[in-house]
């Protein structure tokens, strides 16, 4: 809606009452006696609270609530409770209403709730983020109550949405974030299609011409495309129909931000994907039957098209930890096209779509247990809060995304584990004394160290030693937010220990040298060392890290040290505090521009993605080398927006002068004789581009190499790339991300 000079409030108020009454109706389903006047109190008390608050687009604010209920109810399928909550909550964060108001008003369950759902306002301080802190609360009420981060969810999806009308930063800031913890967090409760969305809209906004050209080309190839569809499953409908199973049978089409992925990470063009989309047969059938029936559509299938004897998923049998199951086959289809099947019943799609909040449809079912489990897991780590909240969040990122395996233990319990789990994993998944004192572990009757990386179907029996600690290598070894944090927990215990001995003999060293022994000095010599912190001083004296001769080049001067050589005063200049260096920089400019340095801004291209003029990028405010330069789309970009937006600033390229940058460009080809040399005579020779390195490496007839080279911005790299991909010989040039 565009803005307009007057606004038809009467028109409004009727579109306001629209709204609401189609969220009534998709609440239907589920209300109960008396739930509707809650509703409609929540509703009069959230248009009341917002009533002269507008959206960026100028759209009242009640808009947003009312669509946040709104998905709770139909997309995600929760009940008036979540709906009360979700139309009140950002009334706590935004007007004036208090929770204890709403506690008042509702009721304790409903206070909690939107208590989760409010943010943490306040100073942020160096070592950690706010943003970081939010989502730490935010994950903490995971453990009273689930319904909290279900509405988040529906509460980020409507900002994406929407996201259209704000300004860039913030768009990239909220995309980030999304790709970052909302889009993994939405696939490990299991809601499938609301995690499709945030990651295809966080694509659309993170690089929009990618997401354009894939959704460009994804059009053109669709007439096609339904053609084939169609063509696939002619002959199984008729035999289902033949056999009496009632079947819906679609065609779904792959989401761009997983052709995207694919196209990363396995470096093949668009053209080459030939899994655009899969073929879904979804049966209606009873309880009993589901298994059976679903393993007679797989036989009707590859009756018709030869299965890939590699590409079987039985979830059925044992379904995913986030409570997804279906039977995945990949099937040779008409036209030589590998074609995915995806057959599950009406229950499994149900869940597979709408996740957790389905569950509790289906009480009865076996996989609730699991999603069960996972959370109680989640408390556990919780409740040992580690005290940087970005670490945790690290952490417990690791956990979301991971395909998973299962194994067992000597009496036949099945553990589900993260890919790449060790057997030291397995050990803190049974409990955390038997993890801190696993010494080895045997798997199928055969010893294997603490690091033997377990794979599905392995039994593992764990040996224990009364005699064993947690050591610091241990946490290369695992991979599970559990184990980490609770091998975390036990050596900051010991650090801590070992700390207080170095508190003792500093003390000591201080009195000797009649120095006072106060919070100041400490202060001063841990800054003296660059160290964060007094706890951080006291363990290097321990482990005699430091070397204490240094005090002698201190004097005191009314209780307080100071350096002899004035050395000191420098020092505390260079720890200017985080806080004054984003300020003082953002008081430089708004925009940083690269190239032009009449700001007098200190930067750096950053080497972990190499950004060249022509690319999108962002600097980043660091602590020791001023600004830093990432490409937008740089593997660290998105941590960087999601979790220290504060630390982000503006840039955009300067347009003047030649100058060159560095940028790696990866071929692939058949080895044939001279290629090498044709290659690196058109770079030198034909396109005059200075080569920084060249690396080839040739394996039975196949090459790949890696080329860095010095060119001036996009189009010169651009225009690099396709001349090379018409050398002879070669078959794929992509630009590497970081070298
Ligand atoms: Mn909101």
């Amino acid at each position: 809606m565009q803005e307009q000079p007057v606004i038809d409030l009467e028109a409004e108020k009727k579109e306001i009452l629209k709204r609401y009454k189609a969220l009534l109706r998709a609440c239907k389903r589920t209300l109960e006696k008396g739930d509707k006047l809650l509703i409609r109190k929540a509703f009069d008390i959230s248009l009341e609270a917002h009533k002269d608050m507008r959206r960026k687009s100028g759209e009242p604010y009640i808009y947003h609530p009312i669509a946040v209920a709104h998905i709770c109810a139909e997309e995600i399928g929760l009940g008036t409770t979540s709906v009360v909550c979700a139309l009140l909550h950002d009334v706590v964060e935004d007007t004036d209403l208090t929770i204890d108001d709403i506690k008042r008003l509702f009721g304790e369950k409903e206070a909690k709730i939107i208590d989760g759902l409010t943010k943490i306002s306040g100073v942020f301080d160096q070592s950690s983020s706010l943003q970081a802190e939010n989502f730490r609360k935010m994950l903490l009420t995971l453990s009273d109550d689930v319904r909290v981060i279900l509405i988040k969810l529906a509460d980020r999806l409507h900002n994406m949405r929407t996201l259209e009308s704000m300004k860039r930063d913030k768009q990239l800031k909220i995309a980030s974030e999304t790709l970052y913890l909302y889009a993994p967090l939405a696939h490990r409760l299991g809601l499938n299609a609301i995690k499709t969305e945030l990651e295809d809209l966080g694509l659309k906004y993170t690089e929009p011409e990618v997401y354009e050209d894939i959704q460009k080309r994804l059009k053109e190839g669709e007439p096609e495309r339904k053609k084939f569809i169609s063509k696939f499953i002619e002959p199984i409908k008729e035999i289902l129909a033949e056999q009496g199973l009632k079947a819906k049978i679609i065609g779904r089409p792959k989401s761009i931000f997983s052709i995207n992925n694919k196209i990363k990470t396995k470096g093949v063009p668009f053209e080459e994907i030939f899994d655009l989309f899969a073929i879904r047969i979804i049966i209606d059938t009873e309880a009993e039957k589901e298994k059976s029936d679903c393993w007679r559509v797989y036989s009707i299938v590859t009756d018709f098209y030869h299965p890939s004897p590699e590409r079987l998923r039985d979830w059925i049998s044992t379904p995913k930890a986030n409570g997804y199951e279906s039977l995945h086959t990949t099937v040779m289809g008409p036209e030589g096209k590998w074609v995915e099947v995806q057959i599950r019943t009406v229950r499994m799609d149900e869940l597979a779509e709408k996740g957790y909040a389905a569950h509790w449809k289906y009480k009865d079912s076996a996989n609730e247990s699991q999603l069960d489990d996972w959370i109680r897991k989640i408390r556990e780590i919780l409740e040992n809060p580690q005290e940087n909240a970005l670490e945790f969040l690290d952490d417990f990122k690791l956990n979301l995304f991971a395909e998973e395996i299962f194994a067992f233990t000597p009496k036949g319990e099945m553990k589900t584990l993260p890919i790449n789990a060790t057997a030291l994993d397995f050990a803190f998944d049974i409990h955390t004394k038997v993890g801190e004192k696993c010494i080895g572990a045997k798997v199928n009757h055969k010893l294997v160290p603490l690091s033997y990386k377990l794979k599905s179907g392995d039994q593992i029996e764990i040996l224990t030693s009364s005699k064993q600690t947690p050591k610091e290598d241990w946490l290369g070894y695992v991979v599970t937010a559990r184990a980490k944090s609770k091998i975390k927990n036990a050596l900051k215990e010991e650090r801590r220990k070992i700390a207080e001995d170095g508190r003792e003999m500093l003390e000591r060293k201080f009195n000797h040298l009649k120095i006072d022994f106060t919070v100041q000095n400490i202060n001063e010599l841990a800054n003296y060392f660059k160290l964060p912190s007094s706890q951080e001083l006291f363990y290097r004296v321990a482990v005699g890290n430091i070397d204490l001769k240094h005090l002698k080049n201190f004097r005191q001067e009314h209780g307080k040290i100071i350096h002899k050589t004035g050395e000191i005063a420098k020092k505390a200049d260079q720890h200017k505090s985080l806080e004054q260096i984003v300020s003082e920089t953002r008081g430089k400019s708004d925009m940083l521009v690269i190239g032009e340095n009449l700001q007098k801004i200190d930067y750096k291209l950053s080497p972990c993605c190499n950004p060249i003029p022509g690319d999108d990028v962002f600097g980043f405010i660091t602590i020791n080398e001023g600004i830093k330069i990432h490409r937008v789309n740089c593997p660290n970009a998105l941590q960087l927006l999601a979790n220290y937006a504060y630390r982000v600033v503006k840039a955009k390229w300067t347009s003047q002068e030649l100058i060159s940058f560095l940028a790696g460009i990866k071929i692939t080809g058949i080895d044939e004789l001279g290629l090498v040399n044709n290659i690196t005579k058109l770079i030198s020779n034909e396109l005059n581009v200075n080569m920084r390195s060249i690396s080839f490496d040739t394996n039975d007839g196949t090459f790949e190499g890696t080329i860095m080279v010095f060119v001036h911005d996009t189009n010169h790299l651009t225009e690099l790339m396709k001349k090379l991909k018409k050398v002879n010989g070669v078959l794929s040039v992509t630009r590497l991300d970081n070298n």
